[in-house]
Order: structure tokens, then C-alpha cells, then sequence
């Protein structure tokens, strides 16, 4: 055993890996969840009647997500690996939108138009450094490349959607990231990312780790020796912390930290998730797991149908439809409760299915603030370093992913990444 006592800030799938990583080096480790269980925004939660758990927002995998992948192996994870199908909705209709090859029979545009979206979308996945595309920004170079019709059918309100006003000022880097790493067939762990969670933490206690839950730290100081925390009016004593809450929060926390790096690390601009997920007795979509929304009219950016991707019975033979939405920290919508939000989104609902309000058994609302990053083309200045100004303390949090879109299997990476860091001489 390593006489070192890390304190870790955070649960959630940077937090739990670190831990794992260091409890298996030798290290003494205690997480501090303010939440009252792990999982960070992957976290996830049962009914009754539930055989596995199902995450606060819509969650798997690409098969390409090789350290998550990885982590699943070492602790002996079953991984489940599906093909589901993804469509946009334009115009009022859906359309297949998971490969080149499904463009071809996409109407709206000309054949010349379908060819320009399909030969530079694979351009993208066959780039495999992206600095050629650093302060470029997207909405620009694709209307540029893959056309004008195509923009405003497709992206210009897609992008719309996820960044609002920020659209035209998001990096072309971000774009390739979500195109290189796409890929057709998803994978999800055994038993929902709750499960996964649940089963790396028995690891970590095994391992002689401690999970504090409902200990949500309010003060971090870096002493003459050591690491002071201090949460629920207790401090405790560690050599050394990690961090891995939002930069925010870290900013708030912290004491003694320069001015001029409070500033760096607040510059990040983040949105908000809000979710919206409908327990319904029928399907709402034949088939569509993931449906990309086009119409500037709608009030949600993407409708995602679990149960069209993980078998219902899992659940009780009910179906899971997950209403999603990035929303700017002010956006009157996040005051609303999820019966108001329903009925505001109630008839948007219907155009895609007519009779779904009879089939609704109940529904839940879940909103989680920092939850993406706003990769605008000058996000590389902006990035935090692992090594922060204060002794002893060591940040890593999603605003480090660039220029990858968030996402577990880089929630993992950091983890991993932090130890080393750590661990530097
Ligand atoms: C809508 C949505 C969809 C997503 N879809 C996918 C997907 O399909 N696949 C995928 O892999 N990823 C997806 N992600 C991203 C993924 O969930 C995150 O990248 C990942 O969970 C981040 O893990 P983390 O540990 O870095 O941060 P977090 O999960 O944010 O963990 C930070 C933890 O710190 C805790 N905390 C905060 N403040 C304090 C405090 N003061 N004291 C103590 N604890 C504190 C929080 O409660 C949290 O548990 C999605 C995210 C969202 C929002």
C-alpha cells in the first residue's frame, strides 16, 4: 500500500475511474458524490417493477469507445452491441439519416445535393487530424461544401437546436468529432449505465476505496502540507484532491485561486440538459431510436426511443421516449415543471404520433446544468490544464474532452489520464 490519501470530488465516471486506477496502484481513496448515489450525469434510476435501470438521459455507446470498452472487459461487464435506426424529421416526415448510403434516397435534396452531403461527410470520417479545421467554423464550411439547401434543411436547424445562439460560432472540429466517431452499431452495458456504475464501485470498495454519498464538498484549500475538504460543516485532511466537478464549481470552491485563471476557466460556456422522459404503455415510433428534429418550430431538439433500442422487456414491457433539449442557463423553459413542459410540447408530440397522450403512464423531468460545453472556434485557448494553480490539486472535467463531443468513454480517459498526471515527478 502507498501511504498517500487522495480525496476525489465527484462520482461520476471520471471521479469513479481515477479511484478505481489509484485503489489499484495502492493509493487510499474517498469520494465526495454530493448526490445521494453515483453515476454523475449518467446516472440512472429503477422503478419498481424494473428489471434493469435506465439513465436521466438518453445514453449508450459507439463501438468505437475503446477505453470504456475496455474498462467493461476488466471488470467483466456484459456489453450489449445493437444496430439501431436514427432519422430526421423534415417537413413532417421521418427520414432514415444512419448512413451515406440512405442519403441517396433523401428527396428533398437533388441527386447533385445528395452526392455533395455524402462525399464530405465521408471526407470528415476519413480526416484523421483535425488541426486543419481549428477556427474554422462549421455552419460556414458546410454550407460552403455540402451546399445551401442542405444547411438550411439540415444543419442550419439542427445546429440551431443544440447551440441556439451560439450556432454560427461552433468550431468545424466539433462536426468532424460527431462524424469520425459515429458509428452504426451502438453498444450499452448490462443492466443500463447505472448498473455499470454500480458494479466499477463495488470494484473501488473491494479495493478498500470509500464512497461518501450526500457530501457535497464546499470548501478545498491547498495547505503548507496536504489538502484540506470541507463538506457538511466536517473538514478532512488528504495529500492530495482531484477534481472532476464543473469548472464553475471548482472556481467556487476553491481558495486562493488566481484571478486570471478563474477567468480562463469560467470562459467555457455551457448549456444546460433538460429532459423530459415519457413511460408509455404503446411504442410512440415504429421503429426510430434516435430521431433528429429539423423544424425551428419545434420546441425540442431530438426524440430518442430507448425501447427501440433495448428490448422493453427489461422494463416491464413499457416504452421509454426520451424528449431532449439543450437550453442557454437562462431559457424560460427551465422554470417549468414537467407536466407544463408536456403540454407545451404536446402538440409537436401528436404531429409524430397522433395518439400517444393516451398511452403515457408517467413521466419525469430531469435538468442537468454544465452538461455541454460550447465548443466555439476559440475553445483550444480556453481549455483547463490537468495541473492546477494549487498545490496538491488536480482538475479533470469535461470541458478537457476536445476535441471529442462529451461522452463516458472520455469521462473514463480522464480519469486514467489524471493518475498519471499525478503521479508526474
Ligand atoms: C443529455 C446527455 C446525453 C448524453 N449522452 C451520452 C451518451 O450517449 N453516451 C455517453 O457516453 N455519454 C453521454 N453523455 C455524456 C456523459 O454523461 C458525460 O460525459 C459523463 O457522464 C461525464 O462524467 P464526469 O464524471 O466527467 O462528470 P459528471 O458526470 O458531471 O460527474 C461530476 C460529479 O460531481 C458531482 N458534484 C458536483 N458538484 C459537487 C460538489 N460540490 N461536491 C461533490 N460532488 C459534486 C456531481 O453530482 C457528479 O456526480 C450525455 C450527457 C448528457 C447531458
Amino acid at each position: 500500500m502507498i501511504n498517500r490519501k487522495v480525496a476525489i470530488l465527484g462520482g461520476g465516471f471520471t471521479g469513479l475511474t481515477a479511484a478505481f486506477k489509484l485503489l489499484k496502484k495502492g493509493y487510499q481513496v474517498t469520494i465526495f458524490e454530493k448526490e445521494n448515489d453515483i453515476g454523475g450525469l449518467a446516472k440512472g434510476f429503477k422503478l419498481f417493477d424494473w428489471e434493469w435501470a435506465l439513465e436521466k438521459s438518453y445514453h449508450h455507446w459507439f463501438t468505437n469507445d475503446s477505453t470504456i470498452l475496455h474498462l467493461a472487459k476488466e471488470i467483466d461487464h456484459k456489453v450489449h452491441i445493437i444496430r439501431p435506426r436514427t432519422d430526421v424529421y423534415i417537413n413532417g416526415k421521418l427520414y432514415p439519416f444512419d448512413s451515406v448510403f440512405s442519403l441517396l434516397f433523401f428527396r428533398s435534396l437533388s441527386f447533385i445535393e445528395r452526392l455533395r452531403v455524402g462525399f464530405f461527410s465521408l471526407y470528415l470520417k476519413l480526416i484523421s487530424n483535425p488541426s486543419i479545421f481549428e477556427r474554422k467554423t462549421a455552419l460556414t464550411w458546410i454550407k460552403q461544401f455540402m451546399g445551401h439547401k442542405a444547411t438550411k434543411l439540415i444543419w442550419d436547424p439542427l445546429f440551431s437546436a443544440k447551440f441556439g445562439s451560439y450556432k454560427n460560432r461552433i468550431s468545424l472540429v466539433w462536426f468532424w468529432a460527431r462524424i469520425k466517431k459515429r458509428t452504426f452499431s451502438l453498444a450499452y452495458p448490462e443492466g443500463g449505465f447505472k448498473a455499470f456504475a454500480d458494479h466499477l464501485n463495488q470494484r473501488i470498495k473491494k479495493l478498500g476505496g470509500e464512497v461518501k454519498l450526500n457530501s457535497q464538498v464546499t470548501g478545498l484549500k491547498s495547505l503548507k502540507s496536504g489538502i484540506l475538504i470541507i463538506t457538511s460543516g466536517k473538514s478532512f485532511k488528504f495529500d492530495e484532491a482531484i477534481v472532476t466537478l464543473p469548472s464553475p464549481v471548482f472556481s467556487k470552491i476553491a481558495q486562493g485561486l488566481p484571478k486570471n485563471y478563474i477567468k480562463r476557466i469560467n470562459s467555457v460556456k455551457h448549456l444546460h440538459a433538460q429532459v423530459l422522459v415519457l413511460i408509455l404503455k404503446k411504442q410512440f415510433m415504429k421503429k426510430t431510436y434516435w430521431l433528429n428534429i429539423t423544424d425551428k418550430k419545434f420546441p425540442f431538439l431530438v426524440l430518442v426511443e430507448h425501447t427501440n433500442f433495448i428490448n422493453k422487456k427489461f422494463y416491464s414491457d413499457k416504452h421509454i421516449l426520451y424528449v431532449g433539449n439543450y437550453l442557454h442557463p437562462d431559457h424560460p423553459n427551465l422554470s417549468l415543471n414537467a407536466g407544463s413542459l408536456l403540454k407545451k410540447f404536446d402538440p409537436y408530440l401528436k404531429k409524430i404520433n397522433p395518439d400517444y397522450r393516451q398511452n403515457i403512464l408517467s413521466y419525469k423531468l430531469f435538468i442537468d446544468p454544465y452538461a455541454q460545453p460550447v465548443f466555439t472556434t476559440d475553445y483550444p485557448k480556453k481549455i483547463p490544464i490537468f495541473q492546477t494553480p494549487l498545490k496538491g490539486i488536480y482538475i479533470s472535467n469535461l470541458d478537457m474532452v476536445y476535441p471529442w463531443d462529451r461522452g463516458t468513454n472520455y469521462a473514463v480517459e480522464l480519469g486514467e489520464k489524471i493518475v498519471d498526471v499525478m503521479e508526474q515527478p
